[in-house]
């Protein structure tokens, strides 16, 4: 049942049954004609204060404490206290905070889940509900969810396995999908399929909130993937499902057995896919020519690398390139060496990459070798773009490209120090990690971050929008290309492939409106098309303010 917001229904709750619910609270903001009429008199004390006035106090405390995972901590107590808030401050704070509430911190947060627990968020999922899943779905408090974002916590951000502590994940990226592309928190619902894990220690940590059993493989895994996304459909049928942070082999697997009957995407692979194609339609703006003239070699060969690389091929292809010419654009060396025919070991989604040449396990040789335009860092293996590599990528391009993705920023395979300074500060940079600004010579360099967050939010925001039937790839290229549009002037002057955070949620507005078009332009529209779409769309995006119930 959808939740009763109407105070004059008899549903309303009152006194502390209103404090207590983070939906309608207001705490300290709840105005003297609301005690009154809410029965919240002597409930609260008596001074009633502004929400900016409530921000000021949150921030003042968070600030306050020690280290991220203590922020951490009191500002997602805060979203089981105080939505309205939470979001406000989150939104007015997005720089400050978001580096707490996702990657690096929610990463260490992951780690700890057990032990930092207090009040549960998301729909835990398990292996032993096989056969029930559509009624645990059903007790999932809010109706008319939309977007639906899932782990099975196998492989939490670089962290490995983590099993159901993943649930930091889902609960932070449907944050941002609230805070940077306005997606109503009532739309929105985070999931944990709880399969067992493989580690070892949460297995016999007492603390684990998870079952303690090893994981479903196989037919059994399969099946139980199959009954969610059948119960999602059943119980959320307008839901978009964002899969997050599943193993390798299976991210690519169920997208490819879903995407084309079910409203779901990768972010992991397509996300990440869409934002280094934005960045690499902005850095030629620095570095000249265009994304047809780049020849990009990759460090990893995993569902970032690939994901990329499939929307690379995309591009190339509405600009009149065949599959085959795109893709020998595309280069991959993984943890074995230079991805080519001569190799026998090859998975699946590496095969169309395997370009002919011969064996190649030295990464700087195969910078010499192949002269690409651009290095992209996938690997989660840091300082592997050395000073060798880079000063190579400099004798051979006036303006290299180095995107040095992996996270947290203990993982980037090169610093945004080294990256400058190891080219001469010709480098056109970007991370998947925030790195501070770097000055080399007379130069300050700001630069940019491959953030899937200047994606995700946007395109779920475009399926709610137009009731997008499926995501498709088309989607991710246009939000590459209203992303890349969104790089002003002065962006590309301090060196940065991407508008400042502090514009996320215009960047988002014009990202759903690209990717709504799509979905209107194809026949995947539920929803009719408006006039104004733009303008539709920023009026639909949530705002954090209290209503008023007197
Ligand atoms: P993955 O496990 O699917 O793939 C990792 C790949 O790296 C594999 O192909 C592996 O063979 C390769 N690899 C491992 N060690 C290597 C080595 N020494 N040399 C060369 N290759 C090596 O992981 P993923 O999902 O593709 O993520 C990879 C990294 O990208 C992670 O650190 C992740 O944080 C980062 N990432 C960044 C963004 C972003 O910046 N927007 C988005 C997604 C992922």
């Amino acid at each position: 049942m959808p939740k009763q917001t109407d105070p004059a229904t008899s549903g309303f709750p009152r006194g502390a049954d209103l404090l207590n619910d983070p939906v309608l609270n207001k705490g300290t903001a709840f105005g003297e004609a609301e005690r009154d009429a809410l029965r919240l008199r002597g409930l609260l004390p008596p001074r009633v204060h502004s929400i900016e006035e409530q921000v000021t106090r949150v921030m003042e405390n968070f600030r306050r404490k020690p280290t991220p995972l203590e922020q951490y901590i009191n500002i997602m107590m805060l979203q089981v206290r105080n939505e309205t808030l939470f979001y406000r401050v989150v939104m007015d704070h997005l720089e400050e905070t978001m580096p707490i509430i996702y990657t690096p911190t929610v990463g260490e947060a992951c780690e700890r889940y057990g032990h930092i627990f207090s009040r549960p968020r998301g729909l835990f999922v398990t292996a032993e509900d096989r056969g029930y899943i559509a009624d645990i779905l059903r007790n999932w408090p809010r109706a008319d969810v939309r977007i639906i974002v899932v782990t099975d916590g196998e492989r939490i951000l670089g962290l490995g396995d983590l099993g159901a502590d993943g649930m930091g994940i889902p609960v932070g990226k449907l944050a941002l999908y609230t805070a940077c592309g306005g997606v109503h928190p009532d739309h929105c619902l985070p999931v944990t399929l709880d399969v067992g894990t493989e580690n070892k220690a949460l297995l016999e940590d007492p603390l684990y909130i998870g079952l303690r059993r090893r994981r479903l493989r196989g037919a059994e895994y399969s099946d139980f993937i199959d009954e969610f996304v059948n119960a999602v459909r059943e119980v959320f049928p307008r839901a978009l499902l964002q899969l997050e942070d599943f193993a390798n082999h299976n991210a690519f697997r169920i997208l490819h057995a879903y995407r084309d009957r079910v409203c779901i995407f990768d972010d992991d692979i397509q996300g990440t896919g869409a934002v280094a194609l934005a960045g690499l339609y902005a850095a030629p703006r620095i570095a000249g020519g265009t994304i047809a003239d780049q020849t990009v070699l990759f460090l990893g060969a995993g569902e970032a690398g690939i994901g990329i690389g499939d929307m690379i091929v995309a591009a190339l292809r509405e600009q009149g390139f065949s599959e085959d010419a795109a893709r020998a654009r595309c280069w991959f060396f993984d943890s074995r060496g230079l991805v080519a025919r001569t190799r026998t070991d090859l998975v699946e989604h590496k095969r169309p990459y395997a370009h002919e040449h011969p064996p190649v396990t030295d990464f700087l040789e195969a910078v010499a070798e192949l002269r690409p335009t651009a290095i992209v860092g996938v690997s989660g293996q840091p300082a592997t773009f050395t000073r060798d590599v880079l000063e190579a990528m400099a004798r051979v391009n006036p303006r290299p490209i180095v995107f040095a993705l992996s996270n947290p920023t203990s993982k980037s395979e090169c610093t945004a120090e080294q990256a400058y300074h190891w080219t001469e500060g010709r480098a056109v940079f970007a991370s998947g990690s925030p790195f501070g600004t770097v000055i080399h010579g007379d130069k300050t360099f700001v630069p940019g971050q491959g953030n899937n967050a200047y994606i995700f939010p946007g395109v779920g925001l475009g399926v709610v929008v137009s009731g997008a039937r499926l995501v498709t790839d088309e989607m991710f290229s246009e939000a590459a290309k209203a992303l890349a549009e969104r790089v002003t002037k002065h962006d590309l002057e301090v060196g940065r492939v991407y508008p400042p955070f502090s514009k996320i949620r215009e960047v988002s507005a014009h990202i759903a409106a690209a990717v709504a078009e799509v979905a209107w332009k194809n026949d995947l529209a539920t929803e009719r098309r408006p006039q104004d779409v733009l303008g539709y769309i920023q009026s639909q995006m949530y705002q954090p303010n209290y209503r008023s119930y007197a």
